[in-house]
């Protein structure tokens, strides 16, 4: 059987007994199993969305940020996703990569200037050095003549040419940051299932990935430059009480959500780590919970906890 269709059969039942659970099990339209709602917009699909194509794999985090395929999505919450916030942070780990000296995925868009006269281009690392390219489309081919011949005059006067780049890649730092939490969501669903999401107190994550404005962002991601890219896990966090919460690690990114028993809100959550910041506005807690396995599908463990 297609791994969708898997996926959809086990999932089906168990979002309808959530549904009975908050007495909302008459929203379905009928009372067979067969809806299952995509974990981002709550929407309930029935079971011809998988033949049709409108509930596809999702990868946590995005495959070009090393993700595997974890669950299901809606197509379109999938693609609003890559456009408005994944973009951001695919670029903005490949200025990092860059300035790491870590191999690069794709160029990243660089300005060149020699003596001062300056060309549009890209810069890629190969993790032992970098390779840097004029794009002649996006030149006016004037600029870069009077470029290549400040390089040559300058070689031929046996100088070293005035020659320095910046990196020109455009990325919203708040956008990169909800793709991060978004993935974070997804993991925290797969792990623990629809009890766990349908709660009210995940509402305000569910809002922000409906944003295609600038997001307002709680204080609840973190960056730890050392931690290993491929680390992941699943924690619910019992102490310190006042980081209740279900706390997912990616790579270096780090994300507290609201945990499963309505200690603590998001915006309660946020007070208290930005109550924990450090003089240089950095954040260290040592966290003692119950860490889940890291899902490589959607696992249900809190659906499945309760008969
Ligand atoms: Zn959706």
């Amino acid at each position: 059987m297609d791994k969708r269709e898997h996926w959809f059969n086990e999932g089906a039942p168990l979002f309808r007994r959530a549904l009975e659970q908050l007495g909302l099990a008459d929203r379905l339209p009928t009372t067979e199993d067969r809806y299952y709602a995509c974990p981002c917009c709550l929407i309930a699909y029935p079971f011809e969305a998988i033949e049709s194509q409108v509930l596809t794999i999702e990868h946590v985090p995005p495959d070009a940020l090393g993700g595997k395929g974890m669950l299901l999505t809606c197509k379109r919450c999938n693609n609003d996703a890559g456009r408005h916030f994944d973009a951001h942070a695919i670029k903005r780990a490949e200025v990092h990569n860059l300035l790491l000296g870590r191999q690069t995925n794709r160029p990243v868009r660089a300005v060149f200037l020699a003596d001062g006269i300056s060309v549009r281009g890209e810069v890629q690392s190969s993790g032992a050095g970098w390779f840097m390219q004029g794009v002649p489309r996006r030149n006016d081919p004037a600029m870069l003549d009077a470029h290549e011949r400040a390089l040559r005059e300058a070689s031929e006067r046996g100088e070293a040419p005035q020659f320095n780049f910046e990196l020109a890649e455009r990325f919203s730092p708040q956008h990169a940051d909800v793709s991060w939490i978004r993935s974070a969501y997804l993991a925290a669903f797969s792990a623990l299932g629809w009890r766990y999401i349908l709660r009210p107190a995940l509402d305000p994550i569910r809002e922000l990935l409906k944003s295609d404005s600038l997001p307002e962002l709680p204080l609840v991601i973190g960056f730890n430059p050392t931690a290993d890219s491929g680390s992941r896990s699943v924690m619910i966090v019992r102490e310190p009480e006042n980081l209740s919460s279900v706390h997912v690690a990616i790579g270096q990114y780090s994300v507290f959500l609201p945990d499963p028993w309505g200690i603590m809100s998001l915006q309660e959550l946020a007070e208290s780590i930005s109550g924990m910041r450090n003089e240089e506005g950095g954040v260290s807690a040592m966290l003692s919970g119950q860490l889940a396995s890291w899902p490589k599908k959607p696992m249900y463990l809190l659906d499945r906890a309760i008969p």
